[in-house]
């Protein structure tokens, strides 16, 4: 039985806890500036060329210097985790329980430095102390959650039996699984997507997102630290459109575990489909992609926990998330009302850097910067600017939250996603027409629904056509094991991380008929 619980997040009114923070910043800040190197078959490569990661609250301060790799040593990571998966002993014939305990140790590990793994998303990419907390719960969860899922599934699958057969299901591991995740859950993700596939028996080539490079070799390292086998996961920062693409067209590569934006994600499936002259097999893809998620604001509805609930969505984390809010459709008789109260709240969000755990941090890049800037004016030629639209004139990526109304359905801020602290609000003339509204994207990842009307909460089950849909509470905050997450459409392969059929993805199935010695049985 899969005994899994969630981790519960750290409530920081506690003094102990808030201490604890404190502790764990001060401890990381003399830390920052160190150089990394690569780990590739347990050895640590130092390269010529880097990557500098800084934080994006105060753009002068360098998180790390890490060690970049050329295709040299993409390719030697990939000959490391091929000859670590076929010829190594220790982790070919390995049960899923031994398999299991090492995410679970790692899950135990994380939980004793939790508020360390914390404070480096803090200072490397702008989370707040509660989102960052919530960071690390989820790659706990992921770990011990996985590892329980590997435990099943190494029981088999059911089948019926034959007479005169013995009759098996089994499942095995793929081969080389290509992890690349995004830089805005550093560590949930990476972890999830990473001992997803080591957990199923496969090994792993680990390209982080080069905004993060640093807290996820403080996790590689974790798991050298808890004896995971050299080889078992390498660690290869690098040039996304270099690295990254070697290692999606490199004929041992088995599987991709990617997620990221739809450019990057379609990029690599198409880059996968193409068969290399060597190949063996047909890749696997998991591409997890993004989202333009939207709120309904329904005529009968829980009016204040509506209002908070959007705000919530839209502006945690600066909007940085793929499931957060960034269209609201708001039912005519409500709307003028609603909007007021969404200004009214979303202008006492105070913005500061992150160490100091204010409600909205910075964004994480300058690249990111510039581009949520220029959809803010695009914005404003598309509706009214109700609030916010400006950047704050501090040393780092700093931009106001912002809301825009009287948006077109079809307008580029209501299809596109901007991923930074900007909410567009489109009015409806009936749940109906909402429905309409938020099915018109491209995307299809998550969503919610404020109403008192069962009818209409019904409606919304069999119509509004995402992969995580929530029904009078905010669409962002999912949780493994209770809300298996991944979109349709254009945001994905739909996946489900963090649900009972995930580990599947990264697994094949064996079908074994042994014949029983019976006499007289010629079958
Ligand atoms: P991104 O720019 O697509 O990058 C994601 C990863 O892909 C990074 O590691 C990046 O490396 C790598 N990459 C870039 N070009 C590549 C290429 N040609 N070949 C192989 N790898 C390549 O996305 P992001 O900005 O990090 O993350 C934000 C996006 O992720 C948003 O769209 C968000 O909605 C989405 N997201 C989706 C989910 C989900 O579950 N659906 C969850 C979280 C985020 P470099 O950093 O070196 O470029
Ligand atoms: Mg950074």
């Amino acid at each position: 039985m899969n005994t899994f619980t969630n981790e519960p997040l750290t409530d920081f009114s506690k003094a102990e806890n808030k201490n604890k923070m404190l502790a764990a910043l001060e401890k990381v800040s003399h830390e920052c500036g160190k150089t990394y190197p690569l780990i590739i078959n347990g050895e640590e490569i130092m390269t010529k060329a880097t990557i500098q990661s800084i934080n994006p609250s105060n753009v002068d301060q360098t998180i790390g210097i890490v060690s970049k790799a050329s295709k040299h040593e993409a390719e030697k990571a990939l000959e490391a985790a091929y000859n670590t998966f076929t010829l190594c002993a220790d982790w070919k014939s390995t049960t899923p329980k031994i398999r299991a305990d090492y995410c679970f140790k790692a899950a135990q590990r994380l939980q004793e430095q939790r508020f360390e793994f914390a404070a480096w998303m803090t200072y490397e990419v702008g989370k707040n102390w509660a989102e960052a907390d919530a960071d690390v719960a989820e790659a706990i969860d992921f770990l011990n959650f996985y590892g329980h899922e590997a435990i099943r599934f190494g029981k088999g699958g059911d089948v019926l039996q034959y007479p005169g057969e013995k009759n098996e299901l089994v499942y095995i591991p793929l081969g080389v699984c290509v992890v690349i995740p995004p830089w805005n859950f550093p560590l949930a993700i990476l972890v999830g997507m990473t001992s997803a596939a080591f957990v199923t028996g496969n090994t792993v080539v680990l390209k982080p997102s080069s905004e993060t490079p640093v807290i996820a070799y403080k996790f590689v390292k974790l798991l050298e630290e808890i004896g995971l086998p050299p080889g078992v996961v390498n660690y290869v920062p690098g040039s996304g459109s270099e690295v990254g693409d070697y290692l999606v067209t490199h004929p041992k590569t088995r599987m991709i575990a990617f997620t990221g934006s739809k450019d990057v994600g379609l990029h690599i499936n198409e880059l996968a489909a193409k068969t290399a002259p060597t190949q063996k097999w047909i890749k696997r893809v998991i591409v997890e992609m993004g989202g333009k998620d939207t709120i309904i604001v329904d005529k009968d509805c829980n009016f204040e926990s509506a209002v908070d609930g959007v705000i919530a969505s839209a502006f945690g984390f600066s909007g940085q998330k793929c499931s957060a809010c960034s269209r609201v459709v708001i039912d005519e008789s409500l709307y003028d009302k609603f909007i007021e109260q969404l200004v009214q709240k979303a202008k006492t969000i105070t913005i500061d850097e992150a160490q100091k755990n204010p409600p909205m941090g910075p964004v994480s890049s300058k690249q990111a910067f510039t581009s949520i800037l220029n959809y803010i004016e695009i914005g404003k030629k598309e509706g009214e600017l109700v609030l916010g639209g400006k950047k704050i004139e501090k040393n780092g990526y700093y931009i106001e939250p912002t809301i825009i109304k009287d948006v077109s359905p079809t307008a580029r801020i209501a299809q596109e996603e901007i991923f930074g602290p900007v909410l567009a609000c489109i009015k409806s003339k009936s749940f109906d027409e909402s429905l309409a509204i938020v099915n018109n994207t491209m995307y299809g990842l998550t969503g919610a629904v404020y109403s008192n009307n069962k009818k209409n909460l019904d409606k919304a089950k069999h119509e509004f056509y995402i992969g995580n849909l929530y029904l009078n509470r905010k669409c962002t905050g999912a949780l493994v094991g209770v809300h298996p997450f991944g979109g349709f459409n254009m945001s994905g392969t739909d996946s489900k991380a963090g649900g009972n059929d995930y580990l599947l993805l990264f697994l094949q199935a064996k079908s074994i008929a042994e014949k029983e010695n019976v006499p007289g049985n010629s079958r």
